[in-house]
């Protein structure tokens, strides 16, 4: 079968794309033949090395939908013809926190992608509970991306940051993949929301799709542009994508009592804390995990009542990956990207 993958850390250029044999089907694995895959920013870091875990050579690619072909001796849950996208991870099914619904929390979850092939590539064998079955209703390029765009979404902003209504949130990247969809979740609950972006080219984009004000950040300072624009008060919550030394400027941003959840890590660096920040203004600082299967299955209802719109900029074939990972890096894309590996 024809795939993109890895056999070194690196730049683009270690992107491969060619063929490789099919995947084996084990007792508790399913094979899909992919029908839609996601390019995720995660996908540049995994690429760079950045994740010890990674396994060489792999497939890269979290984000698959597609069509079930065949089913392993001890799968009952899913048959062949049943359309399927899959969630970020392959978890245990046994220990405490797959047992009590917060299996992105599971000791034993395998990274798809990473720890095991993905799905850049034509077919896609993974164990019966990293899939969940999509409606007809849900088309495959929003069912591939939905896990880890709107879902990372719906549980950093719902269930761990539980925002309400007319609160004031300011979320960091807001321009990306996670970041859209993030303002997607926040218009929902009827939020106002604030964006940060690095670049003046998107303030139009992001007041589009919904942000209530944008703010350009200069050279990662924001928080007293944050400031201005809630009398001084402070943000009841901020969303941070970025990470690094936006930590700080984003606990600044806070009002007295705020909260902050920390969701992407994009830049790779440690943050700078100062504690006494946390003391004296009461904040509180959040950590999100990925998507559960309970709340990927609200989603997809939510999404059948047109609650949310699902941001894809682009779709390619499997052949355009090393430059969409490429512009990617230079933050010249926007929402998420789909590659059709069939085409
Ligand atoms: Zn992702």
């Amino acid at each position: 079968m024809r795939a993109c993958y890895i056999e070194s850390f690196g730049g683009p250029e270690k992107l491969i794309c060619g063929e490789v044999p099919e995947p084996r089907v084990g007792e508790k694995d399913v094979l899909v033949q992919v029908m839609a895959s996601g390019i995720c920013y995660h996908d540049t870091l995994t690429r760079k090395g950045v994740f010890p875990r990674t396994k060489l050579p792999v497939i890269l690619g979290h984000q698959v939908s597609g069509k079930v072909v065949q089913v392993g001796p001890r799968v009952t849950s899913l048959r062949p013809g049943d359309r399927v996208l899959c969630l970020p991870f392959a978890t245990c099914g046994e220990c405490e926190y797959c047992l009590s619904g917060r299996e992105p929390l599971c000791e034993d979850a395998l990274f798809i992608g990473e720890e095991v092939d993905g799905g850049y590539a034509e077919w896609v064998a993974l164990p019966e509970n990293a899939w969940v079955k999509i409606p007809d209703n849900v088309d495959d390029d929003t069912a591939s991306v939905l896990a880890c765009s709107l879902g990372t979404a719906y549980h950093a902003a719902k269930t761990i940051a539980k925002i309400h209504k007319d609160e004031t949130v300011v979320v960091t990247g807001a321009s990306g993949g996670i970041g859209t969809h993030v303002i997607e979740v926040l218009r929902w609950i009827g939020a106002r929301v604030i964006a940060v972006t690095g670049s003046a080219a998107k303030v139009s984009y992001l007041k589009q799709i919904g942000a209530d004000e944008v703010v350009v950040h200069d050279n990662g300072s924001y928080a007293k542009k944050v400031k201005m624009l809630t009398q001084e008060k402070g943000a009841d919550c901020v969303l941070d994508i970025v990470g690094g030394s936006f930590i700080h400027e984003s606990l600044k941003s806070l009002k007295r009592g705020g909260r902050m959840v920390v969701i992407g890590n994009v830049s790779g660096q440690p943050a700078e804390l100062k504690p006494a920040v946390l003391i004296l203004k009461e904040v509180s600082i959040l950590g999100t995990k990925g998507v559960t299967r309970r709340e990927m299955e609200e989603i997809l209802d939510l999404l059948g009542q047109g609650a949310f719109h699902v941001r894809i900029s682009e779709v390619h074939g499997l052949e355009q990956v090393p430059d969409i990972h490429r512009r990617m890096q230079e933050r010249d894309t926007t929402a998420r990207i789909v590659i059709h590996p069939y085409e």
